[in-house]
């Protein structure tokens, strides 16, 4: 049985649909949050997706549909969530993938992935650090990556993207590191920076490695080249970083970009 020591915060997951931030949606539930669940995804995948949260635990889970490309509708999305419940929790989690070399990436894609993977943890964090800071209690969990802590040929606007909410969360942590108390659990902006995690993003890369292999064999090319530990990680181990992240002996724990990578980053 989890303890409930999210009971009365109130967290929203940017890109909670699927993968990762789902993950972390219903992880949070099972330890008593009410849950704001944000992505794209058919009526029926998002509807499945909040059911899910709810069955998980949350006394309750509503969905808010921001397109994060979109910065007017992702701040009429933060004043519609703070009527419903202040935000205790704020977890940036949507992103995408586009990989090609830069002389052929495709204009339209440096857009989307440096608005929905940086600019759109820029508009939430503004909206919602202050009144944690009244409150004393605040949470930011920035799901970056590996990509940014080191960079991989292939990938420029993600790795770009994801060095860039690297350094907003140690501006932020620093401008916030003084608020609240150790009793109230201060308020602190941290990220988590998976390598491989089994979710669909990855898949369009698995599968680009097959050579006309199984998936299994994609998989095993994947991991050889980076990750040591030649295993992925399960979406749920990311939801239990993020969960420990916010209890209030982690209040101490601000401006860090924590590596799950099997060793990737240790070479
Ligand atoms: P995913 O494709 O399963 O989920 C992405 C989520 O983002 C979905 O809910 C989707 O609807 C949402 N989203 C995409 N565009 C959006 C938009 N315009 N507006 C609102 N929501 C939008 O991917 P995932 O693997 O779970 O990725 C989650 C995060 O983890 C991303 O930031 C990704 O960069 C990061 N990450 C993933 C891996 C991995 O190996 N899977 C590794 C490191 C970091």
């Amino acid at each position: 049985m989890n303890d409930r020591f999210l009971e009365g915060r109130t967290a929203l997951v940017t890109g909670s649909t699927s993968g990762i931030g789902l993950a972390i949606a219903r992880a949070f539930a099972a330890h008593g949050a009410r849950v704001a669940v944000n992505g794209l995804g058919t009526p029926g995948q998002i509807e499945a997706a909040v059911q899910s949260v709810r069955d998980a635990g949350a006394p309750d889970a509503r969905h808010f549909g921001a397109d994060l490309r979109d910065a007017d509708a992702i701040e009429a999305m933060m004043a519609d969530i703070a009527a419903w419940s202040p935000i205790d929790v704020l977890v940036n989690n949507a992103g995408i993938q586009h990989a090609a070399p830069i002389a052929d990436m495709p204009v339209a894609k440096w857009n989307d992935i440096i608005a929905i993977n940086l600019s759109s943890a820029f508009h939430t964090m503004r909206a919602a650090l202050p009144g944690m800071a009244e409150r004393g209690y605040g949470r930011v969990v920035n799901i970056a990556s590996v990509h940014g802590l080191v960079a991989s040929k292939e990938k420029a606007p993600y790795v770009a993207s994801k060095f860039g909410i690297v350094g907003l969360s140690k501006v932020t942590a620093l401008e916030y590191a003084a608020a609240g108390s150790r009793d109230s659990g201060g308020v602190t902006v941290n990220c988590i920076s998976p390598g491989w995690v089994e979710t669909p993003l990855i898949e369009p890369q698995i599968e680009a490695r097959r050579n006309g292999g199984s998936r299994d064999d994609g998989v095993k090319s994947l991991l050889s080249e980076k990750q040591p530990s030649l295993r992925m990680s399960l979406p749920e181990d990311i939801g239990a970083m993020a969960v420990w992240l916010c209890r209030r002996e982690a209040h101490n724990v601000t401006g860090t970009a924590m590596p799950i990578d099997g060793g990737w980053t240790a070479q």
